[in-house]
């Protein structure tokens, strides 16, 4: 959900800059309302989708109910699915060699 917002306002930015090149281009005049129109929807999509996502992730930390990656339903206390802790732990010790050099 919040990733499809993110996507969804990602996009909406695109839209307008590219509005406001091919309206300079073409009519050599840019139409403000229409650019803010597409550069705030993007922009509030984005900041709820961020919001949500950050939102989510305390959630599914503090109830350990559902994976933050995959979604699936995983037992009390815990944050991932058995899959995505293992995957998890691994980027992490990754990470860890990679900081060790
Ligand atoms: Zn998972």
């Amino acid at each position: 959900m919040s990733r499809v917002l993110i996507r969804i306002g990602g996009l909406l930015i695109v839209v307008a800059v590219v509005y406001l090149a091919a309206a300079q281009m073409i009519r050599g005049a840019v139409n403000d309302r229409v650019f803010w129109a597409f550069a705030g929807a993007g922009a509030t999509s984005v900041a709820v989708g961020i919001i949500l996502a950050v939102f989510g992730r305390g959630v599914a930390a503090v109830v350990g109910r559902s994976c933050p990656r995959c979604g699936r339903r995983v037992a009390r206390g815990r944050v991932y699915c058995d899959d995505h802790l293992q995957e998890t732990i691994n980027e992490y010790r990754d990470q860890e060699r990679k900081k060790g050099g």
